[in-house]
């Protein structure tokens, strides 16, 4: 059966969650009141003095163990802070990887060394990843990989290129997936992931790669006979392919897939607000329910990724987490196309009007949501062949 691993019933948010919900809140309200950034709808900022002041709070690696600078706090706690986050397009870009990707890896399947290494360094947000998978000709199908690696003395040369990674120049460090055996007819077999420390490493090079509005979100990143050390393996050479497959449930379901266009809706509801036209309420209104539906399943994946559900890691979350980001990054859509639809103006990145300035950023980022992470077309493979499967 499809979704049997989690649970839809009614859902109270236990009291911590409620009180760092506050929390959160009233320092977002401080730090836009103090100016400290202007939110941009698209994409998260990198903003590395706002990640220290989230960091000095404790809210990095919120669910990690306190041996390694976590707060070893709830997912639903985690989940309603990433939330607050995003409904103000908060600059989280600086420890977002880190966070949601390689922290909780590292935690699975990293050493002592790689955990006490890069763990704290990421919960102080003095650390920031960035994650290589996607390559020229390699990003639905990452098992066709060309970066190698080749083993030497004490550890690998590393030569190859990526493409498409998100914050590569400002990144200390990234997770390369590469090949570190010939490819065989077992194509996911022979695939590593090795940690390269971008701005230590002789032989990295970084390209931009800018979006069509000028700015520099993601880069090229060149690889030339670049030394890791062997402790600089994440898990078992030739597990990456398991490894990275077990990330994208993290990656893929959480609200960053249904959220990135929140603030627009707010701005839209605030234009409207003296409204009476009956088409503008029915759409708001519907979105405000699909943005329910979205979040209850979003929530019910945090639940059972959570330690206390006593699921985590025995169960496979990969096509309900593919499910939340297809139906949410087309729901995001949604959002622009109603504004786009319900108000009449030009929208410009310039203007001083704040919802005509959220409509151009969301106009202009529209495309990237249903790419990143995973493309539409892959995801709704893989939902049809676990249905498909399930109704044999
Ligand atoms: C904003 C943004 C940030 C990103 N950040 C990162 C990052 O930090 N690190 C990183 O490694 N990558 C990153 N990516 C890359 C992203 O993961 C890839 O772009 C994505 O996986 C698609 O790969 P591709 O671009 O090679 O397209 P392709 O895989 O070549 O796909 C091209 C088209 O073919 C379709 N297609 C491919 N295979 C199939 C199939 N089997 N069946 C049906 N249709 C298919 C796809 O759906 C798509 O429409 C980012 C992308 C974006 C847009």
């Amino acid at each position: 059966m499809f979704f049997e691993n989690i649970d839809f019933s009614s859902l109270e948010l236990p009291p911590a969650a409620l009180k760092l919900r506050d929390e959160v809140r009233a320092f977002l309200r401080q730090e836009i009141a103090a100016g400290s950034f202007v939110p941009h709808l698209g994409h998260a900022e990198f903003d590395s003095a706002f990640t220290k002041k989230v960091a000095a709070r404790g809210w990095i690696g919120l669910t990690w163990p306190k041996q390694y600078g976590g707060q070893e706090r709830s997912y639903l706690e985690r989940f309603v802070m990433t939330e607050e986050m995003l409904a103000v397009a908060a600059p989280c870009a600086a420890h977002w990887f880190g966070d949601r990707q390689t922290g909780p890896s590292l935690l699975r399947y990293g050493s002592d060394y790689l955990k006490d290494k890069y763990l704290p360094a990421i919960t102080r947000g003095e650390m920031a990843f960035a994650l290589g998978m996607s390559e020229p000709g390699s990003g639905s199908d990452l098992a066709s990989v060309r970066t190698r690696a080749e083993p030497v003395d004490g550890g690998w040369r590393v030569t190859g290129q990526k493409v498409w990674t998100s914050w590569a120049h400002k990144a200390d460090a990234f997770f390369v997936l590469c090949r570190t055996a010939p490819l065989t007819e077992d194509r996911h077999a022979g695939l590593s992931q090795l940690i390269v420390e971008i701005k230590n490493s002789s032989g990295v090079t970084v390209r931009p790669i800018r979006f069509m509005n000028g700015n520099h979100h993601f880069n090229e990143v060149f690889l030339d006979n670049v030394f890791v050390p062997d402790d600089h393996v994440v898990g078992e050479v030739g597990q990456g392919w398991k490894q990275i497959t077990s990330e994208l449930a993290l990656e893929r379901s959480g609200p960053e897939r249904f959220m990135t266009t929140f603030p627009l809706l707010v701005e839209l509801v605030r234009r409207l607000a003296k409204s009476d036209d009956a088409r503008a309420q029915e759409m708001v209104g519907r979105l405000t329910a699909r943005l329910w539906t979205l979040r209850r399943m979003s929530l019910a994946i945090a639940l059972a990724l959570d330690p206390s559900s006593g699921k985590q890691g025995s169960v496979d979350l990969a096509t309900e987490a593919a499910l939340v980001k297809d139906m949410g990054t087309f729901y995001e859509r949604e959002i622009i196309d109603a504004a786009r639809v319900l108000v009449t103006v030009e929208p410009t990145m310039d203007a001083a009007d704040t919802f005509e300035r959220y409509l151009a950023e969301c106009i202009v980022s529209a495309p990237v949501s249903t790419i990143r992470g995973g493309t539409t077309q892959v995801l709704r493979t893989l939902i049809a062949r676990r249905l498909l499967g399930s109704l044999k």
